[in-house]
């Protein structure tokens, strides 16, 4: 398999009692290894053989398969930055997918139990984007309440250390536009309704207390280094 589902780098009841361990058991093990199974039989070419005809299917079969194999080499990150060249048939299904896997694997590094306080680099550059922690979450949580529907709120650097917050529909991930998530808040239903309900913003302001700043202070040093990969 191209891809494979990173394990929950702490129990499912770490998060307790920001995030409750059954959201974290359904989020992990169902809606985020749904994302890497479909990313992975798409890569397999199993929509492109769905939709030919017989005749196209035996005409196209080692051309659909030749360049499929050759997209499973492919790292999440590359696949992301370059949907625009994917055939046409899985492109969609790659960008909900791959955006999954990614965005998922990403959040689930972010958070820990016992997160600390951010400091160092990271901090100065918090104090200089936004005029400190408070103001970034002020800030952030509310581009989380205003996203309409199912999608994601991020904190994007760039390559120099520039941080900016920036929500997205669905899947969608800063990868796609060469940008990446210093981190980022899953604002789908399925990541707070069954301990918040409707009440996003509440979910919003207590995800602070399970974000875990060494390894966002990480994150950070490897944009900079332009190492970071999802
Ligand atoms: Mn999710």
């Amino acid at each position: 398999m191209a891809h494979a589902l990173p394990p929950l780098p702490y129990d499912y009841n770490a998060l307790e009692p920001h995030i409750d361990e059954q959201t974290m058991r359904i989020h992990h093990d169902k809606h985020h290894a749904a994302y890497v199974n479909n990313l992975n039989a798409a890569l397999e070419g199993l929509d492109d053989l769905l939709a030919l005809s017989v005749e196209e299917l035996i005409g196209d079969l080692n051309k659909a398969l030749e360049g499929h194999a050759d997209l499973q080499s492919k790292s999440i990150e590359a696949l992301l930055q370059s949907l625009d060249s994917l055939p046409e048939s899985i492109r969609t299904a790659v960008r909900n997918n791959g955006g999954g896997h990614a965005n998922h694997t990403m959040f689930w590094q972010i958070m820990g139990p016992n997160g600390g306080a951010p400091d160092g680099d990271v901090a100065g550059a918090i104090q200089r984007d936004f005029g400190g922690l408070p103001a970034l979450q002020d800030r952030f949580n509310d581009a989380g309440a205003k996203q309409f529907g199912s999608g994601w709120v991020f904190v994007t650097v760039d390559g120099t250390g520039k941080l900016a917050i920036e929500s997205k529909p669905n899947q969608d991930t800063p990868l796609m536009d060469g940008k990446h998530a210093l981190l980022g808040n899953d604002v789908w239903e399925h990541a707070y309704y069954l301990k918040y309900e409707n009440r996003r913003p509440d979910y919003l302001k207590a995800w602070w207390n399970a974000v875990n700043w060494k390894a966002i202070g990480q994150r950070y040093a490897a944009a900079k280094a332009g190492t970071l990969q999802i």
